[in-house]
């Protein structure tokens, strides 16, 4: 198979699944082309497989003599050829990568002309101005993508000419600086390069060829693969297709449109056209867009036309399109489509939209699919807390959500706050891909130019950062703006609501986010779908953290921490009184107080997950963590000497200090050396219990040991546990006893552990830990940073869990524990319990549920669902 397909090629699949050949881009050309039968300029496809041949072993055998037929063909069927002196044809080279990566590589425009056949073209089609505008926007072009000249030089010269013309409009430059402009870049070219502009058509379409497989590997490219997670081994298809011109005349123009509004999701058609334009003008945010409403009154055959080409891309993508579209003297041409991109809020509506639409029919599974953890995390974001605001300006609302920060006016001096710890609000007149490492850093954006489809609102929206762009009150010079009158300078603190486009002095307070009832409706389907097979609890370990747990959906608590119960200013004496106790005592005396606030807490949380269970984990922490720093009593004792008290406690301190103390006494381990410790806590907690049902509340208790390494361990441990069971005369109460699965040997042995145990509950971040043998905190940063830049560990195993290695030690103690306890109960406790990727490796070894933090829960029971499915 070779590399060259035109876009009529009759694959063997629709072209619209074959992206990882075609790119996007280029697959869906060739299904508007083959498939829908839509008005797309012809051109053909140099496939990703020649890019990857490319920039492994540089320009590809055989690809000269591919390219040359197809332009044959397309020269052919156009009836012109490229250079023609005397009527020539013009292409684009356009990048296409198979995910999209908006403006992260080149197309390179009107391709073909040289200064012969730029009189050609004014020629044939009467107008001077419109070749000569043609010609200069490809000097600057190739100058810029395919030589590697900076783009400034050229723009700094149309603006003068636009000076000098008195035009604000590109359209309004006259042809005599318009010649004077292509002079001028071919001066520019000469310099820089050493060799005059390249007249020859075949050496710029092979330049232009060769720039976008390079730009595969620009630095800009690479940061927003890493951004978004895409493999660098995919390489960009090169799509050439016959130009076709909305810089013609007023009769013309160039658009982006939505099938839908991808803000939010409501019905009708959405996007921004300018009139007597090319290209990048709409998005590069040059001059004030239309809507896409305004063409009924400016092409009204064009809008009908465009609103029937909508319809039938919804109903053959079954989802919502962008397209990207040129009008040439009143005929409309489709350039671009794809899936479009879309806020959260927009997701969830369009979801859930079209499963009640006849002509898309989405079923729920599929509506539940379609809905990401970044949706959902975006509609949960933050809004400002009041609208009593002094607002500064109104600019345009294109990415939900608000955000607070301090100024800063430069992508650089954006990452550098942002790295000293400060948030951060960038403010850009407009911005392009190279201010992305600072849209990175920042809270929430801030342009003062652009229109909704502006680089600044497309790669905001993508994030699900806050953003307001085109706020044309900002007058940014420097470090600094000036907004009517008011300066705001760098480090000043600015507010800025995405929803409504305001911008406020200042730091407003935020609210939690309000998400819209299309929320509720998909994660009630999703509910549906998953009960019986994969519950969603939370870790909580009071009652606000409970209740909220509930509200947001938790089917229980998965893993209450009692250490934190231990922490509280209140309670630190009395539990550094329990470890330096002398005499039983003195050490029963502490352990009751503590009793007796444990007790409270615990009856909070109860109450609050009434007839759910509540997993309880008995201390856990290595003791040394209640006690006051050896080194620093040390310092003080040499310096200013300590209290008898104080001396007590060094004392202690140097008695628990362990050189590893995350692999010392803790966990279970601590239950062994102070077995009185878990026998009150099991007290407490039963005490809880029988005021709730003494309060007519049905409480559900699970008791978890942790830390196991062994069957005989964990059944002295069981012991205690059951002692002060029937001690608390605990009868009539559903109470479990269970184990965490932390350490890869209770894994292994999970088959004998199950006989003591009821239940258990992966902690996988200690798994993770010591099956990698990776102290978490120390590989954390440079040496996680390290592993993952030079692909030696696909993900970070602490954010996604090592489905291979962790994985399967979960997969086999499931197999094995249950082998042994058929009912055994399992679930994971830990943050991999909220990570949709981690959730699905844990669906499939047959968890009964996951537990995560309490914001987590409404995305895990969305990938819970997606998990089963
Ligand atoms: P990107 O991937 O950055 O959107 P494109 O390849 O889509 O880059 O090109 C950007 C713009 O250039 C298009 O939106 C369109 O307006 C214009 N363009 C590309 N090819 C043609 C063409 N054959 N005729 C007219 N305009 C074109
Ligand atoms: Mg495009
Ligand atoms: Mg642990």
């Amino acid at each position: 198979m070779g590399y060259v397909f035109d876009f009529d090629h009759r694959h063997e699949r629709p072209p619209m699944e074959l992206k990882d050949l075609l790119g996007g881009k280029g697959a869906n050309l060739a299904e508007m082309t083959s498939v829908l039968g839509l008005p797309v300029p012809p051109g053909f496809t140099i496939s990703t497989e020649a890019c990857r041949a490319y920039l492994t072993a540089g320009w590809p055998a055989g690809l000269d003599e591919e390219v040359a037929a197809a332009r044959a063909r397309l020269e052919e069927r156009m009836g012109k050829r490229l250079g023609d002196p005397e009527d020539p044809l013009l292409v684009s080279v356009r990048s296409g990568a198979k995910f999209s990566m908006p403006g992260m590589m080149d197309t390179v425009l009107n391709l073909g002309l040289n200064d012969r056949s730029v009189a050609g073209l004014a020629k044939q089609t009467g107008d001077e101005r419109f070749a000569y505008d043609s010609y200069r926007r490809f000097l600057a072009m190739y100058g810029r993508i395919v030589l590697e000249i900076p783009g400034e030089e050229f723009d700094r010269l149309l603006e003068a000419a636009k000076e000098l013309a008195g035009t604000d409009a590109d359209a309004g430059v006259p042809v005599v600086l318009l010649r004077f402009l292509c002079d001028s870049y071919k001066a520019i070219v000469e310099r820089a390069t050493g060799r005059p502009f390249p007249q020859d058509p075949d050496e710029q379409l092979r330049g232009a060829i060769e720039a976008v497989f390079r730009s595969w590997n620009g630095p800009r490219a690479r940061a927003y693969r890493e951004h978004e997670g895409i493999p660098h081994d995919l390489g960009t298809a090169v799509n050439v297709q016959a130009m076709v011109f909305g810089n013609r005349d007023d009769r013309s123009g160039t658009g982006v449109g939505f099938t839908r509004d991808p803000n939010t999701g409501a019905q009708g058609e959405y996007g921004d056209f300018l009139v007597n334009a090319q290209g990048e003008d709409v998005v590069a945010g040059i001059r004030n867009t239309l809507p896409l409403s305004a063409l009924a009154e400016l092409f009204p055959e064009v809008h009908a036309e465009l609103l029937e080409i909508f319809a039938r891309l919804e109903r053959h993508y079954r989802d919502m399109c962008d397209t990207e579209f040129t009008i040439e003297q009143g005929k409309l041409w489709m350039l671009q489509t794809r899936v479009g991109k879309r806020t959260g809020r927009a997701a969830l509506r369009m979801a859930v939209d079209m499963t009640s639409d006849p002509a898309i029919a989405l079923s729920r599974a599929e509506a539940i699919q379609r809905i990401t953890e970044d949706h959902v995390e975006q509609v949960l974001h933050p809004q400002f807390a009041t609208q009593d605001l002094e607002v500064l300006t109104t600019g345009l609302a294109a990415s939900p959500g608000a955000a607070v920060g301090r100024a800063y006016f430069s992508a650089d001096d954006a990452e550098a706050a942002a790295a000293r710890g400060e948030p951060v609000i960038l403010v850009r007149t407009e911005t392009s891909p190279e201010d992305v490492h600072g849209m990175l850093a920042a809270q929430g954006i801030l342009t003062a130019r652009g229109g909704l489809v502006s680089h600044a609102a497309v790669v905001a929206r993508g994030w699900g950062k806050p953003a307001v762009v085109g706020a044309d009150a900002l007058r940014i010079s420097g470090r600094r703006m000036e907004v009517g009158g008011t300066v705001v300078a760098e480090g000043d603190w600015l507010s800025i609501d995405g929803s409504s486009g305001q911008v406020v002095l200042g730091q407003v307070p935020l609210t939690a986010a309000e998400p819209p009832p299309e929320l509720q409706t998909i994660l009630g389907w999703a509910d549906e779908l998953r009960t019986g097979h994969l519950a969603v609890r939370a870790n909580a370990d009071n009652g606000p953290d409970a209740r909220n747990a509930r509200r947001l959906g938790a089917e229980g608590i998965g893993l209450c921490r009692t250490e934190h119960m231990f922490l509280g200013e209140d309670r630190l004496p009395v539990v550094r009184r329990m470890i330096l106790a002398e005499t039983e005592e003195e050490e029963r005396a502490a352990l009751e107080e503590l009793r007796a606030v444990q007790r409270e807490d615990f009856r909070a949380i109860l109450e609050e997950m009434d007839g759910l269970p509540v997993t309880v984990r008995l201390l856990d922490p290595p003791l040394h963590e209640f006690l006051p720093d050896v080194a620093e009593l040390e310092l003080k004792r040499a310096t200013k000497g300590l209290s008898e008290e104080e001396e007590r406690l060094y004392g202690a301190a140097k008695a628990w200090r362990e050189f590893n103390p995350m692999l010392g006494v803790r966990g279970v381990r601590l239950g062994v050396l102070k077995p009185g410790l878990y026998s009150m806590q099991v007290r407490a907690l039963m005490e809880a219990a029988a005021d709730r049902v003494a309060a007519g509340g049905r409480p559900v208790v699970e008791i978890m040991i942790p830390l196991t390494v062994a069957r005989a361990e964990l059944a002295e441990a069981r012991r205690w546990v059951e002692e002060a069971l029937a001690e608390a005369g605990a009868s009539g109460l559903e109470v479990r006893i269970g184990t965490m699965i932390e350490t890869p040997r209770a894994a292994l042995r999970a088959g004998e552990i199950a006989e003591v145990a009821e239940f258990f509950s992966f902690g996988t971040n200690d798994l993770t830990q010591l099956t990698f043998g990776f102290s978490r905190d120390d590989v954390e940063g440079r040496m996680m940073s390290a592993y993952l830049a030079k692909g030696l560990l696909p993900a970070n195993p602490f954010e996604t869990v090592d489905p291979a290695g962790v994985g399967e030690l979960v997969r086999l103690a499931c197999e094995r524990g249950r082998a042994s306890r058929p009912d055994l109960k399992l679930g994971v406790c830990g943050e991999h319990g909220g990570d949709p990727a981690s959730i699905e490796v844990f669906a499939g070894a047959g968890v009964d549920y996951v537990s995560c933090s309490p914001f987590r829960v409404p995305v895990a029971r969305l990938a819970a669902a997606q998990a089963l499915l």
